[in-house]
């Protein structure tokens, strides 16, 4: 007898474990690991994924498997290893993580289906009897046509919506037989019909008749209706005719769904790598170890090209590769380059997409198709089953972190899938993540540099404004008076400027100055934002709106006034200033829209505008060569956040920015405002520093024991009652205290090594209505946390707190 063991497709921690069927034997060729199958859980088909075959089963009394939904499975060896690994290392379930390995859209999911269970002549019998004023003969017929095509309850209600009496005396009667049943995908291949000619080409045909058959004789591939029509100047109903005389015939096709930025292929550049570029290739070629390489090189330096000769070597071998960047609707230029150098074998894959174009590119690289995958970070877990190389472009971008279930870091699973897969494993950045760049210290990662920009340009020179003597001499515009004349240069030289402000709308809060309320979001504990496009307050968290008041609502006094800038009053700003220039804003109010990105990437490098400002959406990929002046509202900004990580978040970022100027023949020129201007972050940026900044901010993380010299797992509790919040955070606090005192009798460092902190409030309490409080586990001991963590997440009793979401982070991004 064969057994099968099944992951339920529940999303239940209680039933996060495998159940035992057996596989009936016509079934046994078909079961696979990884398949899909109903199985009876509960009295009701199921849908399971098959996970491990076994010959003996200490259950007594096995079900039988009921189908095999997909054949050949959906699921590969690749993606059935990564699921084992990431769903303890980031304490899920494996469901939660199998489902973003599976085509997008294929999703499956029961309904309640009725059939007429007496015979038909009972049913009019009793209905001629109960409803004799009724049309009862055609309610018969409607009856028969629903319970044969398998209607769901909505569609049943839906046709008897004037007769409900009548459904309900079927149901109560048991005329109606309840069937579950698995609903079929909402995504498929998507089809078009194109018509052939299939007459005998030596009859006698009319003129217009004539002239389709010339047309499609000489069309292998066949037309169109709309293409037919057109070619040769019939109208459709001609079509219909000669379809009904059977002398054309329409074949359905399949057609693929072409994303944005995918429609034409551009021409590709001759390129020739300089000596530094030649050795960085020569060494992550010739490895042979399976160490991951850390690519370090300024903007400019040529990284994208070496990624690029990789990948091209890796092809070569009939190998995958897999291509992240962090937010590909922010990089259109680097969807480009990769068409142009490998036209029909790039697959792209991120979340903008619709899902049926993610099903075809799914389908593209699954049939090998499509060997070059491009992507944001959930291309991790397309199905590839030949990996050779794995390029992660700005790998310190926060965008690489999954901020929902499951909670994962792109650089910990591509190690894995690397791991996995033997491929070649190569991070990129002009600014690597500290943790990244602690890893390639150490050893464990190869370390490998590009140090001058490809066509040996200098990078942009910075300076530093002091904001606070700007107030001394009373300048309270936004641009201090030396951003302002070399803007002012810069347009008149006709090039390009780019300010960077990290914050949307137009002032950030309003305060009454008589009773020093501000005015904040109901539902958030969040000031509002002022929006002056639509003159309205929004809250950034939950897009709470409402109107302008014109009186405090506290005090009554109509003295309030506006503080902070946002992006809005920049620009308002700059419309008064500089009169006749051509200003883009580019933020996430102006980019709602479909395609809104490459769009305003195209009116920039067009030369159809002079200045562009934005939030940190512009910080990223963009390669204009007219931009000469990049200024830096606020270059403080980031630090501001109460978070171990700000230092390095405003380093990296004010970096990437500076790398926006002087990129074509003319040099460049950044300005960085700000209010601490001596601050590390902004004093080694303004030098182009890593090396510097690393080792000020490493020596700060060893003191104070956050990552990489630790791990942080954050336990998040969310709900609408404070009380139960609370009360779930610290029974949870409860359970880690005693499994913890368990391990020590196994472990007697996990009394020292595991220190947890909590619970208390987030640093915003209340979100959208929702309290919110964590807990954080620090350790330096990843088993030990790991083991800790799972524990915790078996045994809490999440009965007792019904309302009560609770989430755990490994390695969180922000410890907010
Ligand atoms: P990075 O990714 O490090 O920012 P890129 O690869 O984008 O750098 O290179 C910067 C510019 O220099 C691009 O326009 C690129 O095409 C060009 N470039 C880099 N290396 C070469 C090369 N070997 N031959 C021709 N052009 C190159
Ligand atoms: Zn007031
Ligand atoms: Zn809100």
């Amino acid at each position: 007898m064969k057994i099968a063991k099944v992951l339920l497709d529940l999303n239940a921690t209680a039933l996060d474990r495998l159940f035992d069927y057996v596989i009936p034997s016509q079934l046994v060729p078909k079961v696979q690991i990884g398949a899909r199958v109903t199985v009876p859980f509960q009295n009701r088909p199921t849908i399971a994924y098959i996970w491990e075959i076994a010959t003996h089963s200490e259950v007594a009394a096995l079900k039988e498997i009921i189908e095999v939904i997909d054949d050949p499975p959906l699921l590969g060896m690749l993606q059935y290893q990564l699921v084992n690994w990431l769903a303890p290392y980031y304490s899920c379930s494996r469901t939660e993580v199998l489902k973003l390995c599976l085509p997008p859209g294929t999703n499956l999911s029961r309904q309640i289906i009725y059939r007429l269970s007496e015979p038909v002549d009972q049913l009019r019998k009793e209905l001629l009897l109960n409803f004799p004023d009724l049309p009862v003969a055609a309610l018969v017929e409607k009856i028969l046509k629903l319970s044969c095509k398998g209607a769901v309850h909505r569609e049943w209600r839906n046709e008897f919506r004037e007769y409900l009496t009548i459904f309900k005396f079927l149901l109560q009667h048991n005329f109606l037989h309840k069937e579950t049943r698995i609903a079929p995908p909402k995504v498929k291949t998507k089809t078009r019909t194109v018509f052939f000619w299939v007459a005998a080409e030596n009859l006698k045909e009319t003129a217009a008749a004539q002239r389709v058959k010339q047309v499609l004789l000489t069309k292998q591939h066949g037309l169109t209706r709309a293409e037919l029509c057109t070619a040769a100047a019939v109208s459709p109903g001609v079509l219909t005719r000669l379809q009904k005389q059977g002398k054309i015939r329409g074949t359905a096709i399949p057609m693929e769904r072409i994303p944005c930025g995918m429609e034409q292929a551009p021409v590709s550049r001759p390129i020739v790598f300089n000596r530094e570029q030649q050795r960085v290739l020569e060494i992550i070629k010739t490895a042979t170890d399976q160490k991951p390489f850390l690519l370090q090189g300024i903007t400019g330096s040529g990284k994208t090209e070496i990624y690029f000769e990789l990948a091209a070597a890796t092809l070569k071998q009939g190998r995958q590769v897999l291509y992240l960047v962090p937010e590909i609707a922010l990089t259109p230029q680097t969807l480009e380059r990769a068409r142009a150098r490998f036209g029909k074998a790039v697959a792209l894959l991120h979340s903008k997409m619709s899902d049926g174009e993610r099903f075809d590119q799914w389908q593209r690289i699954k049939s090998g198709a499509a060997p070059f995958v491009l992507g944001a970070r959930s291309a991790l877990f397309a199905p590839f089953d030949n990996l050779g190389l794995i390029i992660v472009d700005e790998e310190h971008e926060t965008t690489y972190k999954q901020e929902e279930t499951p909670r994962y870091h792109v650089r910990k699973v591509v190690e894995k899938l690397a791991e996995f897969s033997h491929a070649k494993l190569v991070f990129g950045s002009a600014t690597p993540a500290v943790e990244t760049y602690y890893l390639a210290e150490s050893g464990a990662y190869h370390l490998v540099k590009l140090e001058q920009r490809y066509n040996s340009q200098p990078l942009p020179e910075v300076t530093i404004v002091d904001l606070r003597q700007e107030l001394k001499r009373k300048n309270k515009n936004i641009l201090s008076d030396l951003l302002y004349q070399e803007m002012q240069q810069t347009l008149d030289r006709q090039e390009q400027v780019i300010l960077f402000l990290n914050r949307r709308g137009h002032s950030t809060f309003i305060l009454c100055r008589d009773c020093g309320q501000s005015l904040q979001c109901p539902c958030c504990e969040v000031s509002l934002t002022y929006h002056s496009d639509e003159n309205i307050l929004r809250c950034h968290y939950c897009d709470y709106r409402q109107p302008v008041p014109n009186l405090c609502p506290n005090c009554q006094s109509n003295r309030i006034r506006y503080f902070g800038n946002g992006t809005q009053k920049l620009e308002a700003e700059l419309k008064e200033r500089f009169g006749g220039a051509r200003i883009i804003r580019m933020d996430h109010d102006s980019t709602t829209t479909k395609g809104a990105h490459q769009q305003i990437y195209e009116e920039l490098i067009s030369g159809k505008v002079d200045i562009l400002l934005g939030t940190q959406m512009i910080a990223k990929g963009l390669d204009l060569p007219k931009v000469t002046l990049v200024g830096v509202i606020a270059a403080d900004q980031a630090l501001n956040r109460p978070d171990f990580r700000a230092a390095e978040r405003c380093f990296q970022l004010l970096i990437q920015v500076a790398g926006r100027a002087g990129r074509g023949t003319r040099p460049g020129r950044v300005i960085f405002q700000t209010y601490n201007p001596e601050h590390y972050a902004i004093q080694f940026a303004q030098k182009y520093d890593f090396d510097s900044f690393y080792r000020t901010e490493i020596a700060e993380r060893r003191q104070a024991g956050y990552p990489p010299f630790s791990e942080l797992v954050k336990f998040g509790f969310s709900g609408i009652k404070q009380t139960q919040v609370i009360a779930a955070a610290e029974a949870y606090a409860a359970l880690i205290r005693q499994i913890q005192a368990e391990l020590v009798r196994d472990f007697p460092r996990a009394g020292n090594e595991l220190q947890l902190m909590g619970p208390a409030p987030a640093v915003i309490e209340k979100v959208q209505n929702l309290y919110r409080w964590q807990l954080l586990l620090k350790s330096s001991q990843p088993q030990l946390l790991e083991r800790l963590v799972e524990e915790s997440r078996q045994k809490f009793s999440y009965r007792k707190y019904p309302d009560v979401r609770i989430i755990r982070d490994r390695n969180p991004y922000s410890v907010l």
